[in-house]
């Protein structure tokens, strides 16, 4: 097999791959159409319970909203998790709309424009400030309002996380601020009517590696707490990031979540005296969401070219660009993918299964094992749950958008 293993959780019934205890033809028949992806809303309720188990309890977890953005998939996980990470006015508004109270939302990212400071400073939740200029321009709107706005310290760590497979700190960066710049803006919180919140340290997404994430989020603590003494007051929040991944390749193992979570209960049991009263706060997105997510897409051609087999879907990077290999990776690899309509059979062929897009690159499955696979049979690439629709480029050649189902 060329292609990474299949989630668990995911079983045949009469003969086709379920989801949520129905075929994958019922579900397509509910749509109407096909693509479309679903969600199994009791799976993002398991992968929660699985980080409550295995995470220390003072440990609040929150969910980072761009992973997916499906109101009714982020309502669903509001009503399970200590708090919402949003990265634009529009999921801050999501956000809100959840039922999730203002002090249990966070709004990180870079350029954030006045307006969507203006709307975070009126809704009250916290602003991960990612630089000085933008630290000026909240104090400005807080003012321009009257109202105190509330912001946390988006720290660039002077450390990267080994094993990541998105760097997001560590060296030069648009995100956060360098840790030897923040001592200086930390003196300015006071005078600038600013009210001190917390810090954010964010390092890195999709890591599988249990030692490098234990290492990073005991240097963000140990940051965190060399910073605090600076600060005008002990944090109210320290956010230690995430970047917990999931196993999408063939060879990944995944994470070791106990082993995390034991270290973790560890160093917060040695955190310094100024940490003490702080919320300690992970934030995940893609491994809360990710393996609950599947996309179906319809094969609509089946042709050999040079003595290979093309089977040709409906669907293809427009709604899914990670699972074609082009957002965030450098190597090209398999995502999870199956014959949803013969799940039950061994597999039969090497085939590769491209998009419907006029692109080389709109590939879903590069040489991967499939049963005999045949026009009108259901495709299914598994791990769709994150970074999917919101996160491709829905208009180019103009096809409709694909079809969204929590289930
Ligand atoms: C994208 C992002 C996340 C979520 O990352 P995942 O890999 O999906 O868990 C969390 N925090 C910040 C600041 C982010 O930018």
């Amino acid at each position: 097999m060329n292609q990474g293993a299949i989630p668990s959780g995911y079983t045949s019934l009469n003969g086709e791959l379920a989801i949520a205890g129905h075929t994958a033809s019922h579900w397509v028949a509910i749509a109407e159409d096909t693509p479309l992806f679903l969600y199994d809303r009791r799976l993002i309720d398991q992968r929660i319970a699985e980080l409550r188990a295995a995470l220390p309890s003072e440990v609040e977890l929150h969910y980072a909203i761009k992973a997916n953005p499906l109101p009714e998939l982020v309502n669903h996980i509001a009503a399970q998790v200590d708090g919402l990470d949003v990265a634009s006015a529009g999921e801050l508004e999501l956000a809100l709309a959840s039922g999730m109270t203002p002090d249990c939302i966070s709004f990180a990212g870079p350029a954030k424009r006045d307006r969507e400071l203006r709307a975070a400073v009126q809704a009250g939740v916290t602003v991960n400030i990612e630089s000085e200029g933008e630290f000026t321009r909240l104090a400005a709107i807080g003012k321009e309002l009257d109202i105190p706005p509330v912001a946390a310290v988006r720290v660039n760590p002077p450390f990267d996380v080994k094993a990541s497979g998105m760097k997001m700190g560590g060296g030069a960066k648009p995100f956060g601020i360098d840790a030897a710049r923040v001592p200086a803006l930390l003196a300015c919180f006071d005078d600038a009517g600013v009210r001190f919140d917390g810090f954010h340290i964010f390092a890195g997404s999709q890591n599988l590696s249990a030692d490098a994430l234990i290492e990073v989020q005991a240097r963000a603590l140990e940051l965190a707490s060399d910073l605090a003494l600076l600060a005008p007051c002990p944090p109210r929040i320290v956010n230690i990031g995430g970047g917990f991944g999931i196993p999408y390749f063939m060879n990944d193992k995944p994470l070791d979540l106990h082993a995390v979570g034991a270290a973790l209960g560890m160093a917060l049991a040695e955190r310094s005296a100024v940490l003490r009263a702080a919320r300690i706060v992970i934030e995940l997105g893609r491994y809360i969401v990710g393996e609950a997510g599947v996309y179906l897409t319809r094969v609509v051609d089946r042709k050999q070219s040079h003595g290979e087999t093309f089977i040709l879907v409906d669907g293809g990077l427009h709604h899914q660009l990670a699972a074609s290999g082009n957002f965030g990776t450098v190597i090209r690899r398999n995502y999870p993918i199956a014959n949803a309509s013969r799940f039950d059979k061994a597999p039969e062929e090497v085939v590769t299964v491209s998009g419907c897009l006029c692109t080389p690159i709109d590939r879903l499955g590069d040489k991967v094992s499939l049963p005999r696979t045949e026009v009108g049979d259901l495709i299914a690439v598994f791990m769709a749950g994150a970074y999917g629709r919101s996160a491709s480029p829905t208009s180019f050649l103009g096809h409709p958008p694909p079809c969204e189902m929590l289930v």
